[in-house]
């Protein structure tokens, strides 16, 4: 898909480059043109007068079998590789090997002097890391990264990109799927690959125009899968008639896969077309701010207050009780919409997926949407007024009775382990 101007019909008013906010237009002489920053936003056709441009391309087929191997945005901040990023590689490992003996996982690691990850990477099974560096990479910025992942995308052709559901993932994928004119599902909980997934779904689905789908093309499909309507079914997504697929996935979703010390891999490294003109903002400073000094995804017991802890001071006690046992505080909805704590320590759909050892439920519900958030924990344990509570039902072990009764109790049984 493209945004093309009809020379015949343009009559230089510049309307159009006032409506771009990507300066994706300039003029020559009284001809608007078209540059490479197009994300074909649509906002110069609606502003055009004279219907003097328009979008082309969408019928375009494109040739499918073109696309190879299973690319994962390996994210890194300051030198260090997120979670996610491991947790997809070994997910894309998985994916890959199931397409065809021949389809690699590839670690795409952006940044600048982030050579040495390369290592980490193959150690948790990439077998392939496209290395991007330049200073202009050094921080993430939608601009760049978006530019060189495109760039990148063009060159290789990867089959399908998956990104971490973090800030960063969740701003890049949508930018680079519009600039491939691809899909993307977001906050994916389940991938699958099936090489028939096609002809499957044309089967299944009646509503999909199988028309354009050759069942003999031996290009793989992937299924997406992700909550909808607010966690009460489950959707799954495919992408037929474009590449790259694109997907993003939650942080704690996946599992690793065990780490070989020493495994080596494939190393690319391409040299990124960027430069300063490219990028609209400017760091002028980064501030850690005192949130996201509250790691959910990474720890390992979590302490969670919910609307039954009744106010805000109910967080003191969450907090020590956090405190006693080595955990971090998280909460649900219902606590971070009354204002009692920040939205940085939800979880659940629309906070953080977390998979620790031991996930303590205090004074929570269980609704859908907190348990598609935790409920893949190694342990659950709720403490709950309510014995018909539906957080009982994920539960390993259940605690009937008056969470103000219950926590200290188990902190002084702790205190007295201790002694
Ligand atoms: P409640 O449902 O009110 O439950 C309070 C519980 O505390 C009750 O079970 C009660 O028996 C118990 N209780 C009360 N007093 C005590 C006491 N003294 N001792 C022990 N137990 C006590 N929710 C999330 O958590 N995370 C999300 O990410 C999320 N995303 C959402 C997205 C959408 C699109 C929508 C529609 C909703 C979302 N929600 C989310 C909200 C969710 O539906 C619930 O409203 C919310 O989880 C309820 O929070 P709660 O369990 O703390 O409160």
């Amino acid at each position: 898909m493209a945004i093309q101007v009809i020379k015949d019909k343009c009559k230089g008013c510049k309307l159009c480059l006032k409506a771009c906010p990507f300066d994706a237009i300039e003029m020559d002489g009284k001809l608007a043109v078209i540059n490479e920053k197009c994300t074909a936003c649509n906002q110069c056709i609606d502003a055009c007068p004279f219907k003097a441009i328009e979008k082309t391309g969408d019928d375009e087929a494109v040739d499918l079998s073109a696309y190879k191997n299973v690319w994962v945005f390996a994210e890194q901040r300051n030198g260090k590789l997120m979670n996610v990023a491991l947790e997809l590689i070994g997910e894309g490992y998985r994916l890959a090997k199931e397409i065809s003996a021949d389809t690699k996982i590839c670690a795409v690691l952006i940044g600048d002097n982030i050579g040495h990850l390369a290592d980490e990477c193959y150690a948790y099974g990439a077998e392939e890391v496209i290395l991007i560096e330049d200073p202009l990479l050094k921080n993430y910025t939608t601009d760049a990264y978006t530019k060189v992942l495109v760039d990148a995308c063009h060159e290789y052709k990867p089959e399908l990109v998956i990104y971490g559901a973090t800030h960063i993932g969740r701003d890049l994928a949508p930018r680079v799927a519009a600039r491939m004119n691809t899909g993307l599902t977001a906050d994916c909980t389940r991938l699958d690959i099936k090489v028939s997934s096609y002809i499957e779904y044309a089967d299944k689905n009646t509503t999909l125009d199988t028309s354009t789908l050759d069942p003999k093309d031996p290009s793989t499909g992937i299924k997406q899968t992700r909550p909808a309507f607010g966690g009460n079914l489950m959707a799954t997504i495919i992408c037929p008639k474009t590449r790259p697929q694109m997907s993003t996935v939650r942080p704690g979703v996946m599992q690793k896969r065990d780490k070989v010390e020493g495994a080596k891999g494939e190393l690319t490294v391409y040299k990124p077309q960027i430069a300063e003109s490219d990028i609209h903002v400017k760091i002028v400073d980064i501030v850690k701010s005192a949130k996201e000094l509250v790691s959910l995804t990474d720890a390992e017991i979590i302490c969670s207050g919910g609307r039954g802890l009744g106010d805000p001071s109910g967080f003191e006690l969450i907090k020590k009780f956090a405190d006693k046992v080595g955990g971090v505080v998280g909460s649900s909805r219902a606590a971070v919409d009354a204002g009692w704590i920040d939205h940085s320590h939800q979880v659940g759909q629309t906070g953080t997926t977390v998979k620790p050892k031991i996930y303590f439920a205090c004074g929570i519900s269980g609704a859908i949407q907190h348990l598609a958030g935790m409920q893949t924990s190694d342990i659950i344990v709720a403490i709950n007024k309510d014995p018909d509570a539906p957080i009982f039902e994920v539960a390993d072990f259940g605690i009937v009775g008056d969470l103000y009764k219950v926590i200290p109790q188990i902190i002084e049984e702790w205190d007295n382990a201790e002694e």
